[in-house]
């Protein structure tokens, strides 16, 4: 497996793209007036590509399946109307040879293709030596290797003109979010292909307008590389995701309330400054797990005598006494309820490790005294 994705940077796709780059339109093309008129009024706001679904993947099949092809004309028109290249999404084959039919600009695919290796592949290989932009949403579930499996089968059909876009992952998990974002995915995605651009879709993450700005502000808190967000003329009538989807006037002033934030390479005065928090990061980090080794010593220390002591490893009521007495003290000092749990609970897992295995060093010597 090739460790390596080759990527032509954003700025030379060949369009005039604001840093960060953002994408905006409707869910869906519904009609000839609705995505003109989305456009238009969407002509004066920070906007680089202009978005519209075609063809919809939809849940269950009695819901808007998209205008189909008819809508293809319509979009790029209104792209065309406002001096910005289009982006629609494909499933199949039919759907890249009418989209490249009809000049659409730059494709996606959506979460629900790029969990199926099969279907990205059947898009690779009608996309073979055709040099258009493809961005590839991140696959429904966590799972990392699958969303960079259609980055690599995409640069093996010759395509380097790749962006992600991460939309949130489904869960069972009880959340306010329509898809649970788990930054760490995408921030592991960049760490491994720093040339990857990035894009966040706040819109799909939240699934209602409420919390949309704190989800893009976060991914340019991140560093991020890009937006993109759903922009509907009359989002409460609008026939697939309306409860995300915002006016083009909303859009516009959610865009002016975000903060952008810069890269070091544009600002190269903060490095000194970054430097110095780093280090005390870094000393604090090898102080921690010195710490952490130490009382992993002292646990071994406790295995002995519990082993000597006939003791079972697990006391239930010392273990309730040390989470309820280091909640107290960690929210006193600004942790959350979340991250202490799941911190001790975590050295609780790995303190039983180690003291299984003192005991069992011992059955061991036992069993070869015995023998
Ligand atoms: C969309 O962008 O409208 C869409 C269907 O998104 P996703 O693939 O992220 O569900
Ligand atoms: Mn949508």
């Amino acid at each position: 497996m090739s460790k390596e994705l080759n990527i032509t940077p954003l700025n030379k796709w060949g369009f005039t793209f604001s840093t960060p780059l953002v994408i905006a339109g409707p869910c869906s093309v519904e009609s000839e007036e609705q995505v003109m008129e989305t456009a238009l009024q969407l002509k004066d706001k920070p906007v680089d590509i202009l978005r519209g679904g075609i063809w919809k993947p939809r849940t269950r099949p009695n819901s808007f399946e998209g205008i189909g092809s008819q809508g293809l004309r319509w979009l790029k028109d209104a792209g065309n109307a406002i001096n910005k290249p289009v982006a629609t999404e494909v499933a199949n084959v039919k759907h890249v040879y009418e989209a490249l039919r009809m000049n659409i600009d730059i494709l996606w695919i959506g979460a629900r293709t790029t969990v199926n290796p099969f279907a990205v592949q059947e898009i690779c290989d009608a996309l073979q030596g055709v040099d258009i932009p493809v961005i590839v949403k991140n696959p429904i579930n966590p799972d990392l290797e699958l969303w960079i499996g259609a980055f690599e089968r995409l640069n093996r059909a010759g395509i380097t003109k790749l962006a992600a876009l991460h939309r949130g992952f489904s869960t069972h998990e009880k959340t306010k979010y329509r898809n649970i974002p788990r930054w760490n995915i995408p921030i592991e995605l960049k760490r491994r292909f720093p040339e990857l651009p990035i894009i966040c879709d706040p819109s799909h993450i939240c699934g209602t307008r409420e919390y949309l700005r704190e989800v893009a502000q976060t991914a340019l808190d991140i560093g991020f590389d890009g937006l993109h967000l759903e922009s509907h003329i009359n989002p409460d009538k609008a026939l697939s995701d309306a409860k995300q989807q915002v006016t083009p006037e909303a859009f516009g002033e959610l865009m002016s309330l975000l903060q952008k934030r810069e890269s070091l390479e544009e600002n190269p005065s903060a490095e000194n400054q970054l430097e110095m928090l780093r280090g005390r990061i870094d000393h604090l980090d090898h102080y921690l797990l010195e710490m952490l080794s130490e009382r992993m010593d002292v646990v071994r220390e406790i295995a002995e005598y519990k082993r000597n002591n006939n003791l079972a490893i697990v006391q239930p009521s010392r273990w309730t006494e040390i989470l309820e007495d280091r909640l107290v003290t960690g929210i006193r000092k600004n942790l959350s309820e979340k991250f202490i749990k799941e911190l001790f609970h975590a050295m609780h897992k790995e303190s039983i490790e180690h003291q299984t295995a003192v005991m069992m060093k011992y059955d061991d010597n036992s069993v070869e005294k015995e023998a």
